[in-house]
């Protein structure tokens, strides 16, 4: 039994066990794939065997098959066994099931809601606010988060090889109020550890770029990425690394999840979260309570608590703004005014998320 917070982290977490402090020359091998790339290799795509593996009624299928085809289902093991089985209304579940809902309404042609195709300098490059761009490093996620607001997001633009996103990076390098680089996607850390160690040191060459900051729900929905080589690539570079994650609800906060986060903090990566309130997920005080004494527990700081973004086919997610702001007062009673996440939304146009 462990007696302290330290010891459990070794002892519990395969990935880090055994293996050689941290250093400069732990470079990660291009070749082998890592645990967590053959874990992701499990995952469920097929809307058939996810009702079969959570036991939910088969006549959910047409809806999940239909829904599946504009936007594939796609759950990782480890979230999936998070899911209660049996319970068609389980806040993770609904994150990731194909729904009827996304069907039913007409398209609204809101593809771009936040605009950030307006907002792309170059192929893979977005730039909405002062000081910092936004790197899409890949289209891929290791789950399909059915509220996403980069759904309709055409990746197939972005760039493929080092030689495509040089553009990208002579304007990071030509414009030095760029302070912080942002890796988002998809979700950059689906890229392998070789590329992004790569990435990681190719950023670093910019000499005004002080910090780097990953936003990313991999932590969470598959904690097996969080091993030696990322913690190298993170900790070993001249840029200050911030992790953002992305946890909706405090179910979602199992033990290798926990584990994987403590890691982060522990390695002294400070560790934010975001959330989206999100109808039947987690548009309720209790749960967003739970939620942020959690992440705050673990070392983790609730950043934001996103307003849902309007674009197609999510409408359903869809709560009361007017709800969202009861909820965050309710919490600043309850809570350090550190665990108290901003309610934000993001209106194009705007020189930040705008507080609600
Ligand atoms: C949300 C977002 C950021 C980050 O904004 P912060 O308020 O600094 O967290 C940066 N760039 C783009 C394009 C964004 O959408
Ligand atoms: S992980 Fe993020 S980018 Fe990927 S589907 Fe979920 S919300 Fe969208």
């Amino acid at each position: 039994m462990a007696t302290s917070p330290f010891s459990e982290i070794s002892s519990t977490n395969p990935e880090t066990q055994g293996l050689p402090p941290l250093n400069g020359s732990l470079a990660p091998s291009p070749l082998k794939p890592s645990r967590w790339q053959r874990e992701l290799a499990t995952a469920i795509r097929d809307p058939s065997i996810l009702l079969q593996a959570l036991n939910l009624p088969i006549d959910l299928l047409p809806a999940a098959r239909l829904a599946s085809e504009s936007f594939p289902l796609l759950v990782t093991q480890s979230f999936l066994s998070r899911i209660l089985p049996g319970d068609p209304q389980d806040p993770l579940l609904l994150q990731i099931l194909p729904a009827l809902e996304e069907t039913t309404r007409p398209p609204e042609l809101r593809f771009d809601a936040v605009g950030d195709l307006l907002s792309q300098k170059h192929a893979g490059l977005i730039q909405k606010y002062h000081g910092r761009a936004l790197l899409i490093t890949t289209g891929s996620c290791a789950i399909n988060c059915r509220y996403c607001f980069r759904r309709h997001f055409p990746y197939h633009n972005s760039p493929k090889s080092w030689a495509q996103w040089e553009p990208a990076f002579q304007q990071i390098r030509e414009d030095e109020s760029l302070t912080e680089i942002i890796l988002s996607g998809g979700d950059p850390l689906m890229l392998p550890d070789a590329r992004f160690h790569e990435l990681v040191q190719k950023i670093a060459q910019i000499p005004h770029v002080k910090r780097l900051r990953i936003h990313s729900r991999l932590p969470i929905v598959l904690p097996s990425r969080v091993n030696h080589s990322l913690l190298n690539s993170l900790t070993n570079s001249r840029l200050q690394p911030y992790m953002i994650v992305h946890c909706n609800h405090p179910q979602e906060l199992d033990a290798t999840c926990s584990n994987a986060l403590s890691t982060l903090v522990r390695a002294g990566i400070p560790t934010l979260n975001q959330a989206v309130l999100l109808k039947g997920v987690n548009d309720s005080f209790q749960t967003l309570l739970k939620l942020c004494q959690q992440l705050i527990n673990l070392g983790v700081l609730p950043y934001y608590l996103h307003q849902l973004d309007r674009v197609d086919q999510v409408s359903h997610f869809e709560v009361d703004p007017a709800h969202g702001q009861q909820l965050i007062e309710q919490l600043r009673v309850e809570l350090p005014g550190y665990a108290v996440p901003q309610f934000v939304q993001e209106i194009p146009g705007q020189p930040h998320k705008t507080p609600l």
